[in-house]
Order: structure tokens, then C-alpha cells, then sequence
């Protein structure tokens, strides 16, 4: 089996094979994918992602993220009202190092394929170009974290704690169009006692998104090019195990989840 036929672009496909050397989905991208990148009308749907570490599922969920914010990169520019667009929330910093190390492999996609590259095939335009990814796992300054967040970071990867600092503390914080949110090692981050601090991120993330949507409605915000910011966000959360601690955890942040296993 292959990637074609799960609904992701061909560039993505021809990224992955070329430069990631990723040439067949594993069974947990098999299943994922697709729901993940249907292109549906409708509101789309939460997902439970149980598989364990080792099945590929940093790519089940970075592939649709990538994907969706693949039409920002014919903007000349990415606005800095766009803000943040995607958080991946991991329960350690060595997690969280990993899934961005991942990130920025794919944000080197090129946006044109090959055969119409002049022979500097390095000139062919990169999605990092219009993609900035941030990791934010307190190993920085709180200062330089601010710093950065004020400029605009599309996909972001943190840990819980810093996350939820940020939100209640950092007001240039750019979070009111979220529209991806990924917690990964559910059963971890509970384990690890971060379950306040992800109500504490949910709630942080509604009230930001009210804000941005009344802004609209006065007439404040610029749009970005026909950019459909005001879809609801749409929450992941994988998880090697279902223990009761997950489900309730899940409960509170998933609506009406699809749930797949692998
Ligand atoms: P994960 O379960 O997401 O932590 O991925 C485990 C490892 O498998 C990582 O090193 C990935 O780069 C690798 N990987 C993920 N998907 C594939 C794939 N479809 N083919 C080959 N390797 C993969």
C-alpha cells in the first residue's frame, strides 16, 4: 500500500519519499489519514488516536495539520494577525523536542514539484518560508518566548506548563484563530498531573477565540486573503491506552469523537 488514495497531496507525497525516505503509510497513517484530511462539507470532527509510540502517529497528526495550512503559502506574506493556528501539546520537553524535529523536517517541503524546477533546485520555494514553528518548553527565557509569540508562530509545540503560562500571561499571545489542537501522550500527560493545566489551556484557548470573533464583528481584525480562519478547532488526542483517567479526559475535550485504533 502507499500514500496515494488517503487524500493527501501529491508534493506532501513526493516530500516524504524524496527527502524522509517515507514510502508507505504505516497502519495507524492508513486509518488516520483519511479522516483526518476529509474535505467534506461540515463542521469536521474531533479524533482519538490509540496506538502506541512506534506506529507513526506524530505523522497522522502532522500530515493533516500541514496539509490544512498548506493554501497560506500562496499569501506573499503570513499576516501577523494570523497568529498561531495549530498547538501540539506533549507531556515531556524530549517529546515535544522530537514532534518538532519532525515538523520542521516536513516544513522543508518544496512548494513546486521537481520537474518544474530550474537545475537550482534549490531555489524552489520551501513551506518554512511562510511556516514558522515554535517549540516552547520552558527551556528558553520567558522573555525570548514572548518575544517570539509577538511575531507569530503558525504551528507551535509545547509542553502543558508553559503553554498555559503563556496564555494567562503573555497578552501579545496570538491564539484567537487556533483551529488545530493535538494532545498527545494523553495517558502521560495525565500520569504526569497535567490535567488542570489542560482545562486551564482550553479555557485559555475559548476565551482568546471569543475575543478574535468580536473583533470580526466590529470590524477590527483584518482578513487575511480569503483565509477560512473562523472554523472551529478541531481537537486530537492519541493515546497508547483507554484507562478511565484517558476517557475522562477525553471527554472533556472531545466532541463527538471519531475514534480510531491501530
Ligand atoms: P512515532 O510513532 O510517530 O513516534 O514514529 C516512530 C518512528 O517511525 C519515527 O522515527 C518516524 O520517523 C518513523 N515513521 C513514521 N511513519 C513512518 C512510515 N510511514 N514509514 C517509515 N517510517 C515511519
Amino acid at each position: 500500500s502507499t500514500f496515494s488514495g488517503l487524500g493527501l497531496d501529491p508534493l506532501i507525497i513526493a516530500h516524504l519519499s524524496s527527502k524522509m525516505n517515507i514510502l508507505k503509510p504505516t497502519s495507524i497513517q492508513r486509518a488516520a489519514l483519511p479522516a483526518l484530511l476529509d474535505t467534506d462539507d461540515g463542521p469536521p470532527r474531533d479524533v482519538f488516536i490509540q496506538s502506541q509510540t512506534g506506529s507513526g502517529k506524530t505523522l497522522s497528526f502532522l500530515l493533516p495539520i500541514i496539509q490544512d495550512l498548506l493554501p497560506l503559502s500562496s499569501l506573499s506574506y503570513i499576516d501577523r494577525s494570523v497568529g498561531t493556528l495549530a498547538i501540539i501539546i506533549a507531556p515531556t520537553r524530549e517529546l515535544a523536542k522530537q514532534i518538532s524535529d519532525v515538523l520542521e523536517a516536513l516544513l522543508n517541503l518544496r512548494l513546486r514539484p521537481s520537474d518544474e524546477l530550474p537545475d537550482d533546485t534549490d531555489s524552489a520555494p520551501r513551506l518554512t518560508r511562510w511556516l514558522v514553528s515554535g517549540l516552547l518548553t520552558g527551556g528558553s527565557t520567558r522573555t525570548h518566548e514572548k518575544a517570539r509569540l509577538r511575531k507569530g508562530v503558525p504551528i507551535l509545540v509545547s509542553t502543558p506548563g508553559r503553554l498555559l503560562d503563556h496564555l494567562q500571561n503573555t497578552s501579545s499571545f496570538n491564539v484567537g484563530k487556533c483551529r488545530w489542537l493535538v494532545l498527545d501522550e494523553a495517558d502521560r500527560l495525565m500520569e504526569l498531573g497535567f490535567e488542570e493545566s489542560i482545562q486551564g489551556i482550553l479555557r485559555g484557548l475559548d476565551g482568546r477565540r471569543k475575543l478574535a470573533l468580536q473583533a470580526v464583528q466590529e470590524g477590527k481584525s483584518s482578513e487575511v486573503g480569503g483565509w477560512d480562519w473562523e472554523r472551529q478547532r478541531r481537537t486530537i488526542l492519541c493515546s497508547a491506552t483507554i484507562r478511565e483517567d484517558v476517557q475522562k479526559l477525553a471527554g472533556t475535550t472531545l466532541k463527538d469523537p471519531i475514534i480510531i485504533k491501530a
